[in-house]
Formats: structure tokens, C-alpha cells, sequence
């Protein structure tokens, strides 16, 4: 009775498309965690398997935090060697995706470009907030430019992946260039690097000083273990970050999320998650390797990042055996050219043993 009228008065009240919008279904909403970390083998959200241990004091935690925490940016300032003028944290790279579409596209007005297969999160910000979306697919996992060009003067941001989820490889550097180019007067180019860790020599951060129409996003999400902290990073020109700060919430990043970050970014931070970027590379190529030889693979795609995408047409079985064994993996079958594809992350070298003998053990 009570649910159906606060219904009522909601869905009057409410943006109209709202009502049947569907929110993002991330790999956590599919299935919760619980709080049981433990119980299941979680390989379905391209974190990290394992973490540091990190202290936390509660020092001034009846003050506000600074805007941008000082030992924060002091710390990602110098891990990504710009200066903290263009540098901008976030509630995770997702509010960095956010923050832009609020900032640079009027409500039912402007328009972003996507290039599917791609992150879910662009399409559902801009649904969100009334942005239009255009889409110009990607070709054998590349940019069509001859499409982006049609889109000049047509969007106002233009997102592109790279490393790109959940197709997994970097795109390359002449295309990037192209397409930054091409929207060089009427569009800011954002290449979301949440996987750059994994090959850290390709990113585009220092093309920042080309560039005035470039913004990358970076995460601590993956690379860094640290993705139940929600914190990110948007790296782009003084006047982008002045804009979104404009935009953004007034206090958005608690304190002890800044003290856990600027531990991550010490010297001794780095050198772990140096350390994890090698051990990933490591599995994901036996894993790699090994899924090429299975009869059921049809095509094993190339990965820059901490996960694998595969094609097989065992997909549901593949799937359902494995989640019955509490390996959870992702299945990306519902993405343009995706059909049939699932995707592994890459857990720890036992998480990986344990998915492998699964799956040996159905097929014999
Ligand atoms: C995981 C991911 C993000 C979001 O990262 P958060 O910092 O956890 O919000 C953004 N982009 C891509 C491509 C991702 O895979």
C-alpha cells in the first residue's frame, strides 16, 4: 500500500526517463558480494586478487577534508609526472566519466561518442543526464576514423578505451592521434587509461602538452588493488580541471580514502604494484596460451590489460559450470560483435589453476 503510493508520487515527480532506464549492471550488482570476499572466486570484475595491508588513522576526522587532499595529489602528481594543476581526483575514474558529460554537454542538447565494443559506463552517464549517443563501432577492435570524421561537429566528447574493456588491447598511438585531430576544435578526445599500468610506456598522458582537446582517465581501481576505495584520477589541461571542479562534489574524497591512496603511491606502493602489473602479464600469458589450445576456443583476443576475452561456443556451459564452482567470470555475449565471448580476469595463479581444472574436468 505505502510502496505503491511512494511509487506513485515518485514516478510523477521523476525525470520521465528514469522510469524504465536500466542502471549500469556491474559485475558487483549481477552479484553482491556480501561482505564474504572469501567464499567465491571472484573473477569477474578485472580487480586485483590480493591487496596490501593498510592503516588508517582517524585523525581530523570530525574536519572536512581538503578539496583535493595535498598528500593525494602530491602523490599521483608525481607518479604521472604532471604538475597537480591538471591533475583531478575523483570518486573512481567513473565520476571522472561523469564529471566530463556534466561539464561539457547540455541536457537534450549535445551528444557523446562511444566506440562498441566498450566500458558500459560512458552510455549509461550520458543516458543519466539527457546526453545523446553516438555510436561509431570499432573495426577488428580498432577505430574507425572514417567514421569518427562523420561525427565532427556532431559531439562534444568522444570516448575512446585503451587499453579497452572488455576487448582488452591499446589502441594505436597514430589512431589516437587522428582522432584527436580530427575533434582538435570541436570536441575534447577523453582516452580512458584505467589499464595503462599494464603496459605503462603506451599511455598518452604526455601528449598532454599537445593536446588541448585530450583528457585521460586513470583509476586505482585495477593496477593498484585498490577498487573498493573508489578513487581516480583526470589528467587534462588547467582550464579542463578548473571547469570540472566546478562541477564536482565539494568534499569528494574522505579523508581516509587520501591517506590509503598517498600510501599507494609512495615509492614502496609503486614498487607492489610494479610487482602485481609483472605477475599478471605472467598469468594472463599462460592463460592465454593455454585457452588457444582448447578445442572449445574458437579466438582467444589479445590483452594489454589484466583480463582475457575469448569466444567460444561452449559460452553458457563454460559459464554455468563455472559458476556453479563459485568462479564467477563475466560474460560480455551481450555486446556489438561480441557474440558468443566471455571474460576471464586475471586472479591470482591459483584462481587461474583452479578455473583451468574446472573446466579440463567437464570436458574429459
Ligand atoms: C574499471 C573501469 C573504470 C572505472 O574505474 P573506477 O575507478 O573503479 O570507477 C573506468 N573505465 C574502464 C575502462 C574500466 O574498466
Amino acid at each position: 500500500m505505502s510502496q505503491s503510493n511512494s511509487q506513485k508520487i515518485t514516478h510523477k515527480l521523476a525525470r520521465k526517463e528514469l522510469i524504465d532506464m536500466v542502471p549500469y549492471q556491474s559485475a558487483r550488482r549481477l552479484q553482491a558480494g556480501n561482505g564474504a570476499f572469501n567464499d567465491k572466486t571472484w573473477l569477474n570484475a578485472n580487480e586485483a586478487s590480493g591487496t596490501g595491508e593498510y592503516q588508517v588513522s582517524s585523525d581530523c576526522i570530525n574536519r572536512y577534508p581538503d578539496f583535493q587532499p595535498d598528500n593525494l595529489l602530491d602523490g599521483y602528481s608525481a607518479y604521472c609526472q604532471l604538475p597537480k594543476t591538471q591533475v583531478l581526483a575523483t570518486r573512481g575514474a567513473d565520476e571522472g566519466i561523469e564529471l566530463l558529460i556534466r561539464t561539457f554537454c547540455t541536457a537534450y542538447q549535445d551528444n557523446i561518442v562511444i566506440c562498441p565494443p566498450t566500458y558500459g559506463m560512458y552510455a549509461i552517464s550520458a543516458e543519466n543526464h539527457g546526453a545523446g549517443i553516438n555510436r561509431v563501432p570499432l573495426i577488428n577492435n580498432e577505430l574507425d576514423l572514417d567514421g569518427l570524421a562523420k561525427q565532427v561537429g556532431q559531439a562534444k566528447i568522444v570516448f575512446l578505451c585503451s587499453p579497452g574493456n572488455p576487448t582488452g588491447n591499446l589502441l594505436p598511438h597514430t589512431q589516437i592521434k587522428q582522432a584527436l585531430e580530427l575533434f582538435k576544435d570541436n570536441a575534447i578526445v577523453v582516452v580512458d587509461e584505467a589499464y595503462i599500468e599494464f603496459d605503462a610506456q603506451q599511455s598518452v598522458s604526455s601528449w598532454l602538452g599537445e593536446y588541448d582537446n585530450l583528457v585521460v582517465l586513470r583509476t586505482l581501481s585495477k593496477a593498484f588493488a585498490l577498487a573498493g576505495l573508489r578513487c581516480g584520477f583526470t589528467l587534462a589541461s588547467e582550464a579542463i580541471i578548473i571547469m570540472m571542479s566546478k562541477v564536482i562534489a565539494p568534499y569528494p574524497i574522505s579523508a581516509p580514502v587520501a591517506e590509503i591512496a598517498s600510501k599507494a603511491l609512495t615509492t614502496d606502493g609503486l614498487a607492489v604494484m610494479n610487482q602485481r602489473v609483472n605477475e599478471v602479464q605472467e598469468i594472463r600469458q599462460s592463460l592465454i596460451n593455454w585457452l588457444k589450445q582448447q578445442v572449445w576456443c574458437q579466438q582467444v583476443f589479445k590483452s594489454d590489460a589484466n583480463f582475457v576475452l575469448f569466444k567460444t561456443d561452449k559460452k553458457d556451459e563454460i559459464f554455468s559450470l563455472l559458476s556453479k564452482q563459485d568462479i564467477l567470470i563475466r560474460d560480455q555475449s551481450k555486446q556489438m560483435q561480441l557474440e558468443n565471448c566471455l571474460r576471464i580476469s586475471i586472479g591470482s595463479e591459483q584462481e587461474i589453476e583452479t578455473l583451468k581444472e574446472t573446466i579440463t574436468q567437464y570436458f574429459n
